[in-house]
């Protein structure tokens, strides 16, 4: 721990801090092929969040990265079972445009059901990942996704990754630019170029970075807290991939004040989601 900050020393002495609510704007649901997840489970996932305070995890399913239709629809369920902890993200997959219209209309429909009388409806935006689905984020078939989102203003969390062409900070920066009203959540702040992608969020009042696997690298926050601001920032963990301890752990560790943290950690996604933190 390089720091003593109120924080950082109750974080360590309690695993969580009462008054330092966190949202993790960045999670999976479900088991995923070829590798053994201990808590992805509902009732591990609810412990896991208690334990370091995590008051809303929001998530899209693996399963629906491959079928839309089954992977959306586990989520749907998992949130009607918890509407005071989860929420989802509703992937599109662009690859099947003669379908899109019917999920976009699916997706209405969930968006008229609340979640809970005061708070948003079960689905909060859209997921992308251009990179699993084979189509840059700029390519026009996300465009019929995109336009719906910009109408209303939705927030859409989408892979990003360093390097031209897929999901880099120049497709978002294009994409940033003609969907105006889209709030844009760079998930893995474009892993790799950090400085870039900082500038897009920087440019950009409707652009964030989300931090999964950014943790990992030293001094990556540090340069998004310096370009972006922290006002920029939204902690996710891709849980249950990691555990929301480590990425807790790597903010309070970084070189920034507790303020910073504290938007990263729940006041940034409080305000972009609307969700309750009481
Ligand atoms: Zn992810």
């Amino acid at each position: 721990m390089i720091n003593d900050t109120r924080l950082a020393e109750e974080f360590v002495a309690h695993g969580r801090v009462d008054d330092c609510p966190v949202i993790d704007t960045h999670a999976h649901f479900g088991p995923y092929q070829a590798i053994y997840f201990p808590r992805w489970r509902p009732e591990r996932v609810l412990d896991t969040m208690d334990r370091c305070n995590v008051r809303w995890l929001i998530m899209s399913a693996h399963a629906a990265l491959v079928d839309t239709a089954r992977g959306n629809r586990e989520v749907a369920e998992i949130v009607a079972a918890h509407p005071d902890r989860i929420r989802g993200y509703w992937v599109i997959n662009p690859n099947y445009p003669e379908r899109l219209q019917r999920e976009l209309d699916e997706f209405d429909a969930h968006a008229q059901t609340p979640g809970q009388a005061s708070s948003p409806p079960a689905f909060v935006g859209f997921k992308f990942h251009p990179n699993q689905h084979g189509v840059p984020l700029n390519d026009e078939r996300y465009h019929p996704a995109l336009e719906y989102a910009d109408a209303r203003g939705l927030p859409i969390l989408s892979h990003t990754w360093a390097g031209r062409g897929m999901s880099s900070h120049a497709e978002v920066r294009e994409v940033a630019e003609r969907f105006p009203n889209v709030r844009l959540l760079m998930g893995h702040a474009g892993y790799g170029d950090w400085e870039e992608s900082a500038k897009v969020a920087r440019d950009h009042e409707h652009v964030y970075l989300e931090l999964t696997a950014a943790y990992s690298v030293r001094g990556a926050l540090e340069i998004m807290v310096e370009h972006a601001g922290s006002e920029k920032i939204l902690f996710g963990t891709d849980h249950p991939w990691f555990d929301p301890h480590y990425g807790i752990g790597c903010i309070l560790s970084a070189y920034m004040t507790d303020e910073d943290r504290r938007n990263i950690l729940h006041r940034n996604a409080e305000r972009l989601f609307g969700l309750p933190l009481d």
